[in-house]
């Protein structure tokens, strides 16, 4: 009989693109969002798939689907520096109230449960690359914390459940991953760059540009998450390409991709932005023979021609 999973945060990027490899691999998908920061756009090619059910509902209020589930994947939470500093308690209470839940349900199907945890449970890393033994350097209270320290519940409450009632858990440190699907005005640096590209605006480097991230495409993100769920390891799993680069430097890959004849210009540093981050995936190559495939160049060009297609009223929502 084909497998049940339910997918929270089914509309957003990563869990549009979870629910299609899924139903690829012959699931049966259930999607779940509140559309706080997803768009059913994502996911609407699925409508009408039979092997698809998509679930109008918040995470943080109890949650309850009906029949057997053998798995669930709990995406839901905002992820974008501007959305979770928009929506500072709801993203507090997705990480922490909407996991409780999802635990809670995983535990009365008896399913197995994958969290969608981040890099940013590492805050400003004093170690480099992060490996998962670093317990990380988050400013509890600074406005980053509502995201960090929610996940940081999210995976502790995550490991109470597995070892207080045995619940089957896995964990997935997830890096920056981009691809198509990403929201133009998410705030984050792909979209903000080339949506400023594509509207002859200049490109906004925030502080001197030489703070580094490392950007893991969006397929390759996704067969990292399968084969972490169908694996048997319950300890965190970094899962990020590890191909660093400064954000100026990347700056001018956009630039050069894109043709556009504008400039860097530079702005401030948002509080508490990371100043390094890189992944040290040695123990996804262990233990799920796993590394990324898919390098920036080719990514991004996938990427943009997705960016490219969209439409002009896209385009103008997208100016912020
Ligand atoms: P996204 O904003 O595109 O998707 C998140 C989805 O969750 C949206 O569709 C949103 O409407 C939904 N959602 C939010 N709160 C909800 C609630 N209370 N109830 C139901 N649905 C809710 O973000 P994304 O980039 O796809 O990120 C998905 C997950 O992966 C998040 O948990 C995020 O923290 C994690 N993550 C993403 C990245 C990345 O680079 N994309 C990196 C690290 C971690
Ligand atoms: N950034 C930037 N210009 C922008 C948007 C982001 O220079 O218009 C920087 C941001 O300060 C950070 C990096 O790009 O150093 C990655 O930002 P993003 O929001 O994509 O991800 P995160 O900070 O969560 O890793």
């Amino acid at each position: 009989m084909a497998k049940r999973i339910l997918i929270t945060g089914a509309a957003g990027f990563l869990g549009s693109h979870l629910c299609d490899r899924f139903i690829k691999e012959d699931f049966r998908v259930i999607g779940m969002d509140n559309l706080i920061t997803g768009d059913l756009k994502n996911i609407e090619h699925l409508f009408g798939n039979e092997n698809f059910e998509f679930l109008h509902h918040d995470v943080t209020r109890f949650v309850h689907v009906p029949g057997n589930l053998d798995y669930i994947l709990h995406f839901a939470s905002p992820a974008s520096p501007i959305d979770y500093l928009k929506i500072p308690i709801q993203t507090l209470k997705v990480g922490s109230v909407g996991t409780l839940h999802c635990l809670g349900l995983a535990k009365e199907k008896n399913a197995r449960i994958l969290i969608a945890s981040t890099s940013e449970v590492y805050g400003d890393p004093l170690v480099h690359p992060q490996n998962e033994d670093y317990y990380g350097n988050v400013n509890s209270i600074g406005p980053r914390g509502v995201y960090d320290e929610a996940k940081r519940f999210m995976e502790s409450i995550t490991m109470a459940y597995h070892r207080f009632h045995g619940l089957e858990t896995r964990i997935a440190r997830i890096f920056n991953t981009y691809g198509p699907r990403m929201r133009l005005n998410d705030g984050r640096v792909i979209p903000a760059f080339i949506g400023q590209a594509l509207r002859g605006e200049d490109l906004t480097v925030f502080g001197d540009g030489l703070q580094t991230r490392s950007f893991c495409f969006v397929d390759d993100q996704i067969e990292g998450i399968y084969r972490l769920l169908l694996s048997d390891y319950i300890k965190p799993v970094n899962i990020g390409n590890p191909d660093e680069i400064t954000i100026r430097d990347f700056a001018e890959e956009i630039i050069k991709l894109t043709g556009t004849n504008q400039k860097i210009v530079y702005k401030e540093l948002p509080q508490d932005d990371p100043l390094q981050r890189q992944p040290d995936i040695t123990r996804a190559k262990e233990i799920l023979g796993w590394e990324p495939k898919v390098p920036r160049e080719q990514g991004m060009k996938i990427t943009y021609e997705y960016f490219k297609s969209l439409s002009p009223e896209d385009l103008k929502k997208s100016e912020h």
